[in-house]
């Protein structure tokens, strides 16, 4: 319920157009995974690139996958991979790259592997099992590369390509032959890596950078509101400060007339941090020059309205003066941003999952699917159940004899009948309730292809696992405080909003039924 309801109208107007109470839509809520009172919250931080600044994700993707192919090719990659056409929807976070057989999988909650592409190709039910049934990411850690952020996609894409390329266009190799997987996905790593390092990216998104980011025209208004509140922001970017000044001044430049420059709206600016390392660390910060040029020596801990290039938590924290359960970082990184900063520094968290608008969108098109699945789901699990129960009994029964029968006082010309009698009526039953739950699980296999198809044709929901969360879910659940799919959802927060967790119970805490 929204704050000013049941305020009368022209009330509920002026505190709407004032933006200090306003209803978030459907898609841009907030939720809460472990209690936060916002109001206990005096310093929050925040990452850029795909937090603050968020990407086209098709152009982006479009144009790193283009990098990495140059890059590929000046290693001597077939010239012929240049006309990989590439599907933006193919990859999507959480999945995990199996190396060694050239796969894409995902995992649930518990690490049990419920979909695989080996390349762009579904893996069929037997071989996943016969791949995946006891593998857990933990025993082989070499094996498995995890899929963390945004930035990640491309190359996952790329990777399914090339191992395509290499399954059935092998002779575009020549003499030498393909390389392995497991070589193709150092190659695609270290070249995209590379193109994000030496410029060739950065260098052409800045020439046209208004076809890579989105412009959200409320973020001025949600900073601001913070500031009004009397927050102190941070922004701490593994970016470098050139990219981080073309970048910011994109986003945030000439929004509000307060504010002559994006670096205003914040009282500690960190570029070039190295997180995760940041996190763990003791590097020193080093005060730049807005022209990218260090001022005096490296420093313990940095300075209020001062830019700086690398440090470690533990200074900035000292700088903040507050508790690092005061600060709220947000970020984009399950990784890099919250698991870390979180785990190493008591930092509270809030993770950007711009996927989220999709997923919502999808639960409330497709609400009454959605139900019925839940309808169906419980309703196969009490078939299963009295199935079960019904083959135990047949068991029982069949071990049974006349005689036993007869030592109860049954008339033994009766018992015999009895007990023939008794067993086809549980065959019967048995029968029926197979024939039942086969027509139960086929309506909703049919279903679950229906609403996956809406969230990903190839993977289903980021966050879902048939019933269960995904891993990347159940990372969000462990680790962000709160998530939610822009900052600007925050501009429908009050201040001194309590987040309140719907969670908190356990199994066993229900009660007798
Ligand atoms: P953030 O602001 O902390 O999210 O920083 C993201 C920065 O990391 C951007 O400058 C990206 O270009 C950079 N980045 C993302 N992926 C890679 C990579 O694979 N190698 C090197 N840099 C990366
Ligand atoms: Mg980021």
């Amino acid at each position: 319920m929204s704050l000013a309801s049941g305020l009368p109208t022209p009330i509920r107007k002026l505190l709407s157009e004032a933006e200090l109470v306003l209803e978030a839509p459907y898609a841009r809520r907030i939720f809460t995974n472990r209690d936060l009172a916002f109001d206990r919250i005096p310093v929050i931080g925040f990452d850029m690139d795909y937090t603050l600044a968020m990407y086209r994700q098709d152009e982006l993707e479009a144009l790193s996958i283009r990098c990495t192919l140059d890059k590929l090719l000046e290693r001597g990659y077939p010239e012929a991979l240049r006309d990989i056409k590439s599907d933006p929807a193919f990859a999507i976070r959480g999945l995990v790259v199996d190396k060694k057989f050239g796969n894409i999988i995902k995992m649930d909650r518990h690490g049990y592997v419920g979909r695989a592409f080996h390349g762009k190709h579904l893996l069929p039910k037997p071989e996943r099992k016969a791949l995946y049934r006891s593998q857990r990411l933990g025993t082989e850690r070499e094996r498995f590369a995890p899929v963390d952020t945004l930035f990640a996609l491309p190359e996952v894409t790329l990777f399914a390509e090339v191992v395509d390329w290499i399954d059935h266009r092998p002779e575009v190799w020549g003499g030498a032959g393909p390389p392995s997987y497991e070589q193709a996905w150092i190659d695609v790593r270290e070249c995209i890596d590379k193109a994000h390092q030496d410029g060739s990216l950065k260098d052409l998104i800045q020439a046209d950078i208004a076809r890579y980011f989105q412009l959200d025209p409320e973020l001025g208004s949600t900073l601001h509101k913070f500031r009004s509140a009397g927050k102190k922001l941070f922004l701490l970017t593994n970016s470098l400060l050139p990219y981080t000044e073309h970048v910011m001044r994109y986003v945030l430049g000439g929004q509000l007339s307060a504010y002559d420059d994006w670096r205003d709206y914040f009282d500690w600016v960190i570029v070039g941090a190295y997180k995760p390392s940041f996190f763990t660390g003791n590097a020193p910060f080093q005060e730049l020059d807005i022209a990218d040029r260090p001022i005096g020596k490296p420093v313990a801990e940095p300075r209020r309205g001062r830019i700086y290039v690398g440090g470690n938590q533990l200074g900035l924290q000292a700088a903040l003066g507050v508790h690092g359960d005061e600060v709220l970082y947000v970020g984009d990184h399950i990784y890099g941003d919250i698991v870390k900063s979180k785990k190493s520094s008591g930092w509270r968290t809030v993770l950007v999952v711009e996927d989220l608008e999709h997923e919502l969108e999808i639960r409330r098109d497709r609400h009454t699917t959605l139900k019925e699945i839940e309808h169906l789901t419980s309703l196969r699990i009490s078939l299963a159940d009295d199935i079960s129960s019904q083959r135990y009994l047949s068991r029982l029964l069949a071990r049974m004899s006349p005689d036993e029968l007869a030592q109860k006082g049954v008339d033994a010309a009766e018992a015999e009948h009895m007990l023939v009698d008794t067993r086809a009526q549980v065959r019967k039953r048995f029968d029926r309730l197979r024939r039942y739950e086969e027509e139960v699980a086929d309506t909703l296999e049919r279903r679950i292809a229906d609403v996956d198809e809406a969230f990903n044709p190839y993977w289903g929901s980021v966050f879902a696992a048939r019933r269960d969360a995904s891993r990347f879910g159940a990372q969000v659940e462990s680790y962000a405080c709160l998530y939610t799919s822009r900052v600007t959802n925050f501009r429908y927060a009050s201040p001194t909003k309590y987040f309140h967790s719907p969670h908190g119970s356990m199994p066993h805490w229900h009660g007798p039924k």
